[in-house]
């Protein structure tokens, strides 16, 4: 073990016997009391020294027996302690990619603050890059999320889409000026390529077998099928257990979500009767908008809303596959120009969908048991 106390947050004393680590509130936590001398240490577990070495530092430094191991073991318990050679034999093929690593040198501080355990952070790139996603469109918001993804680290990324690349489809991280007149696919892919911090894995030896699909993102071109999508696309997914993420931009309203996760959380065809039931009129007028939307294509997309919808996107697919639960799961999130206040709505399963996300009306007098995510760990004061 290569004890290092997580570089990601920032240090600071908050009195003198007091440390914060961290400065937003999400993450930070609080360790205390701790005397200047054990403070002055914590510099030393920086991931170059072994449990031996460290030992003999503190012993040099004037630290009572057993302090090392003590300290060690209390910055774990609070989630701030990495181990430089932990994380399993995926890590240690990734530690052969030094300069991949350095590409995604602040991903994986910020995966160091989610996955609490050392080592958590290569283990998560590990798992990312394993992973394979589909992403359903590939104008200013699909591509863009693509790019970010497999930027991020997610080893397989397709995108599917038809026909060319048009002008309008460019955008700052999506598709560039060059690929104009491409096929939209073809081009994708290349954006893929390029956006990657290495070579992509491939089926074999090394990186196991092809995986099936962890997601589904769909950022259709005509955000209308984000807005209102269409349940028999979405049979399919659902069928088969495949998580799948809306978004896309309509009419000056950007979208994200719902994250629906097949038998559990409210699906396109729930959405669409809870639509029916409180409008009757909608079903007469969805049929106009998408023959409407057919002959026109979408005309109104503001380069900021969508790539702010692509980075959100990608921050909650990242987030699920990181194997959290994001606000859009079961929710949607929705910013309209001017103001763009991001104000979020649920998503409720439906009776009678097929789906079999609504409980059983047996089963819903039962109180819910969803596990909640972490929250920031303050250690009890009076530990070693
Ligand atoms: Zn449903």
């Amino acid at each position: 073990m290569f004890p290092r106390v997580k570089p990601a947050l920032a240090r600071a004393w908050r009195d003198l016997q007091t440390v914060q680590f961290g400065v937003t509130p999400a993450h930070a936590v609080v360790l205390g009391p701790v005397d200047t001398a054990t403070g002055a240490f914590i510099d030393r577990i920086d991931g170059t020294r072994g449990m031996e070495l460290l030992r003999a530092e503190a012993t040099r430094m004037g630290l009572p027996d057993g302090r090392a191991d003590a300290l060690v073991r209390r910055l774990a318990r609070a989630g701030l302690l990495d181990d430089a050679s932990a994380g399993g034999p995926r890590a240690q093929s990734l530690r052969r990619r030094p300069e991949t690593l350095e590409r995604l040198g602040p991903d994986l501080g910020s995966l160091s603050l989610v996955h609490r355990e050392p080592g958590g952070d290569l283990r998560g790139v590990a798992a990312r890059r394993a992973i394979r996603v589909q992403v359903r469109g590939s104008g200013r918001v699909g591509a863009v999320i693509a790019a970010v993804l497999a930027g991020a680290g997610v080893g397989r990324v397709e995108v599917l889409d038809g026909g060319r690349v048009e002008a309008a489809d460019v955008a700052p991280g999506g598709l560039g000026p060059a690929s104009v007149g491409r096929m939209r696919a073809e081009a994708a892919a290349g954006a893929v390529r390029a956006a990657a911090p290495g070579p992509a894995p491939r089926a074999g030896a090394e990186e196991g077998p092809e995986p099936g699909l962890a997601l589904v993102v769909v950022a259709p071109r005509d955000g209308l099928h984000a807005w209102a999508p269409d349940p028999d696309t979405a049979a399919d997914w659902v069928a088969s257990g495949t998580p799948h993420l809306y978004a896309g931009v309509l009419e000056g309203t950007g979208l994200v979500g719902p994250l629906v996760l097949p038998g559990t959380t409210a699906c396109a065809g729930c959405m669409e009767r809870e639509r029916v039931e409180r409008d009757a009129a909608w079903p007469r007028m969805l049929v106009q908008w998408r023959s409407s939307h057919r002959r026109l294509g979408s005309a109104s997309c503001d380069l900021g809303l969508s790539t702010a919808v692509a980075g959100l996107a990608a921050a909650h697919a990242l987030a699920f596959l990181d194997g959290q639960l994001p606000a859009s799961t079961g929710a949607r999130w929705e910013a309209a120009l001017p103001t763009l206040h991001w104000e979020s709505a649920p998503v409720r399963a439906h009776p009678d969908c097929p789906c079999g996300a609504a409980p059983d009306p047996a089963e819903r007098l039962r109180p819910a048991g969803r596990a909640s995510g972490r929250g920031a760990g303050a250690d009890p004061p009076g530990a070693p």
